[in-house]
């Protein structure tokens, strides 16, 4: 059965598939079953899609399997052929592709064209990678062999993403494994999974073969993932998400001896010092805290500026944060979407009454306004006790909470004291100090005098419970790799 429906009228009226893609062919799940997609800034349903079960995942997983021995042998100039036409048809496509993204999962129409070409820039990345796999050759110590040492595509991949960059956390993870030559399972989710339907037209349209990537859409992921992971043909699994299900996939992974790549949550410290540029700094702030309306891994969590500009730095945040435009990602004024849904946005709204009760001031925001729609205003906290809730769980929604600091290394070691270490954020004007305070801070990546930090070229990743490998730059690739070493015996050996 194909399913599929006329999702965007707006732009070029093209379809997107509501069903699950099984060796190149859509279906509708096994046993008939659907799940509703939904509109967060409007509450309404916008399509029904296919809810994969346990045998969808076994034919997926097979057909995945089957695939790999040939796809794996592909040309690399291939493989990233395909990726370099499909990089080209997204970015042919972005305003249909931001369309999908904002009205599945709410961000405003400009910041999901953004993603788009964010998206698009790791298929190009990869592209040129593909033909870039190279190996290794050597004598043994004792003089006696050859030592020739190979790359090749690690095996069937699966692949999990989360909801809140539903195409770009699609793209890091599909990039590479087709560069390098693997194929895949992907669970795309639940609340957002007809931008991942879209692209697999694009892969497809770009010559994609049939079976190399493999999609099932399901309202039951422990259930879906689960039958893949227990798989003995799955190799390797790339996940990003919360640090609780990567756990979960961690376990299963040991259970099956597969590698595994982990981009979890984070708790990023925002450290805005005595000698920082405001203006840098509060722009910074409104890029690291606002992106995604907050629903970012790489959010700023905490923002600890120095006390000497404490005042003057919340004063201007809380004017610009107040100035944002909350609505409808699809109206052009937008400038902050709703969140992704209605738990999401009691738990900021939970995260900021604690805040308050234990003493902190809400200088703008604070207050959840009526439906429809989960929107949630843009909130500057101050006064924000240690204790607070919010200082060590994600807030994953438009709410800064401001904390004064008087001395750096206290301030650094109360940063650190989080089980993540996604990002940083360094604002100072002294390049001696931004090296220091980088190199102390537990965190995988740090943006100094910038509240962006995710670049294709960069390798994006955490420490700690944020996560393991790394996605993009040079060393992305590699873990859809597994080493072969070969031997000869030299003739005229030592
Ligand atoms: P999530 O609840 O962990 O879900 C992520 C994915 O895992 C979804 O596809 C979800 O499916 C699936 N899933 C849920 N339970 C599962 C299980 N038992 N077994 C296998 N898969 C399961 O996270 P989220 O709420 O979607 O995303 C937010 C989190 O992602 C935040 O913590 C954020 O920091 C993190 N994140 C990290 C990065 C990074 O690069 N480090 C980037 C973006 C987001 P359903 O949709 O069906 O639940």
């Amino acid at each position: 059965m194909t399913a599929v429906v006329d999702f965007v009228p707006g732009t070029a009226g093209r379809a997107v598939p509501t069903g699950l893609l099984i060796d190149g062919e859509w279906r509708g799940a096994a046993d008939g079953r659907t799940f509703d997609v939904e509109n967060p800034a409007t509450g309404e349903t916008i399509a029904v899609v296919a809810d994969g079960g346990t045998a969808d995942a076994d034919a997926a997983i097979a057909a995945a399997a089957a695939a790999q021995s040939s796809w794996g042998r592909t040309a690399p100039r291939e493989r990233g052929e395909i990726l370099r036409r499909t990089f080209e048809l997204v970015m042919e496509r972005q305003d249909w592709l931001a369309e999908i993204m904002t009205t599945e999962m709410g961000k405003p129409f400009a910041e999901a064209k953004g993603e788009v070409a964010y998206a698009a820039e790791y298929l190009r990345w990869f592209s040129e990678e593909a033909v870039r796999i190279d190996g290794d050759a050597g004598i043994s110590t004792d003089g006696r062999n050859r030592v020739v040492v190979t790359r090749e595509p690690i095996g069937p991949c699966v692949l999990v993403t989360p909801w809140n960059f539903p195409l770009a956390m699609g793209a890091r993870k599909i990039a590479p494994a087709v560069a390098a030559g693997c194929t895949m399972v992907l669970k795309p989710p639940q609340q957002t999974p007809l931008t991942s339907l879209a692209l697999a037209t694009i892969l497809a349209e770009a010559g994609l073969p049939d079976g190399v990537l493999n999609i099932v859409t399901t309202s039951s992921a422990g259930t879906v993932v689960g039958r893949w992971m227990s798989n003995k043909n799955a190799r390797k699994v790339s996940f990003t998400g919360s640090t609780e299900v990567g756990k979960i996939l961690l376990r299963q992974a040991a259970d099956n001896v597969m590698k595994a790549s982990m981009e979890l949550g984070g708790n990023a410290p925002f450290i805005v010092c005595a000698d920082a540029d405001l203006d840098t700094a509060v722009e910074g702030a409104i890029a690291a805290k606002m992106r995604n309306m907050g629903e970012a891994c790489t959010a700023a969590n905490r923002l600890y500026v120095h006390r000497s500009v404490m005042e003057e730095f919340s004063k201007r945040l809380a004017a610009r944060m107040a100035d944002l435009r909350v609505g409808n990602g699809m109206e052009s004024e937008t400038q902050v979407g709703p969140l992704i849904d209605d738990a999401g946005r009691s738990k900021v709204q939970q995260l900021v009454d604690d805040a308050l009760s234990r003493g902190a001031t809400a200088v703008t925001g604070g207050t959840m306004p009526e439906g429809p729609g989960y929107f949630y205003p843009p909130t500057v906290l101050t006064n924000v006790p240690a204790d607070a809730k919010l200082m060590n769980e994600e807030i994953f929604g438009p709410v800064a909470p401001v904390i004064p600091f008087d001395d750096e290394d206290e301030m650094i070691e109360v940063a650190n004291d989080t089980d993540w270490g996604l990002v940083g954020y360094v604002f100072t004007q002294d390049i001696d100090r931004a090296f220091d305070l980088s190199e102390r801070l537990e965190v995988g990546m740090v943006g100094v005098n910038t509240g962006i930090v995710a670049n294709p070229a960069a390798p994006f990743g955490g420490v700690k419970q944020s996560g393991l490998g790394r996605e993009g730059g040079k060393v992305g690739i590699d873990d859809f790799l597994e080493f072969k070493y070969l031997t000869f015996p030299r003739r005229r050996g030592a």
